[in-house]
């Protein structure tokens, strides 16, 4: 089993975890970020990269992604040790330390512990057809749009992420077919105005029932209620079926959990010694699930951490211009 020592470990790369992790290197402490998804950003980055924020204080108005690359910025001055795509599992607590357990079996040994989980861990909801095809022509996220210039791309879903995409890639892209199993949509009215404007051909009533091409996709099979399947080419297939979240493993670490959330207090302290929680996840009187209060949050949590991490430190930071 692999080893890693760390002040601070935060379970949680969403915006909340990013500014606990920008707070912990502000604090001098070292810091480890572990998340399930390979993407930094939480929920911005798998649900909405594309949308406007308009309520996040001080930015009038800035895109998820625009939000994410600050974010990540601001992190990066703590040189946090990153563990992306890897489940935290277990978690032991004792007098003077948190271990928590990877499901890569790594053990990130720390003096605290920040749970910043938001809706729990998301897996992508699969594309049945689409088994054995991730990373082959086939990815359930857009995190750049340069890779599918020229290509004709096939994108399966009828919600935000499906649409907001077919929007971004049709300048780029060959051709872009949106593929949805109902004729009625998820998604905002405007932009499913803006894709019916376009030249995105939307199929609806349909599913794609197959991916062919060697070693990556060249063909996708699709098949309309109640008519024969027909293959046209494509060679990046999009499955933006939506995310399932799933709190899982947490719900068992002795944590006090009320209705999914983690319970917790004005510092931002859970009921476990050397574990503290901030963002979505947490659960108090009043508690209101936004970014903005997620931030707030963070910075309790870290300043609350860093008397545990070091005995001596104060609670209060002091302001971070005056290190400026
Ligand atoms: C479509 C949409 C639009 C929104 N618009 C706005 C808006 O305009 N303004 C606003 O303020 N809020 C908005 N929100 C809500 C906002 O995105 C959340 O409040 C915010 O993302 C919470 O941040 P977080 O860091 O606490 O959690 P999250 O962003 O949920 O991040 C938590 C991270 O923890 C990881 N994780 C969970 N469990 C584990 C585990 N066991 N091991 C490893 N990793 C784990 C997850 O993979 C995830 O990446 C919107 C949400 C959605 C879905």
């Amino acid at each position: 089993m692999a080893q890693l020592e760390t002040d601070l470990v935060i379970i949680g790369a969403g915006p909340t975890g990013l500014f606990a992790a920008y707070y912990a290197g502000f604090r001098g402490f070292r810091v480890a970020v572990v998340d399930s998804l390979p993407e930094l950003g939480g929920q911005i980055t798998a649900m909405y990269p594309e949308k406007l924020i308009l309520d996040v204080a001080g930015f009038p108005r800035v895109k998820g992604r625009e939000l994410v690359e600050g974010l990540v910025e601001q992190a990066n001055t703590a040189e946090p040790d990153y563990l992306l795509g890897r489940t935290a599992t277990g978690l032991d607590c004792t007098d003077d330390a948190v271990t928590v357990s990877l499901d890569d079996d790594t053990a990130v040994v720390a003096k605290a512990l920040i749970i910043t989980a938001g809706i729990g861990k998301f897996s992508p909801r699969p594309l049945p057809a689409g088994d054995g095809w991730l990373g082959r022509g086939m990815e359930f996220f857009v995190p750049s749009f340069a890779p599918y210039a020229g290509k004709d791309v096939v994108i399966v879903g009828g919600g935000d992420s499906a649409f907001d995409w077919a929007v971004s890639l049709e300048p780029i892209a060959s051709s872009v077919t949106l593929v949805h199993r109902r004729d009625a949509f998820r998604a905002h009215e405007r932009t499913v105005q803006q894709v019916r404007d376009s030249s995105v051909e939307i199929v609806t009533k349909a599913q794609v029932t197959g991916l062919f091409g060697e070693p990556t996709v060249s063909e996708v099979e699709i098949t309309v209620d109640g008519q024969e399947p027909v293959r046209r080419p494509a060679q990046a297939v999009v499955a933006a079926l939506g995310f399932v979240a799933d709190l899982g493993p947490l719900q068992h670490w002795g944590i006090e959990v009320q209705k999914r959330h983690v319970v917790v207090d004005s510092s931002m302290r859970t009921n476990l010694p050397r574990v503290f929680a901030a963002g979505d996840v947490t659960e108090y009187d009043g508690k209101v699930r936004l970014i903005a209060v997620g931030f707030g949050e963070a910075a309790t949590a870290v300043n609350n951490a860093a008397v545990v991490i070091d005995p001596s430190a104060h609670v209060f930071p002091g302001h971070s211009s005056e290190a400026s």
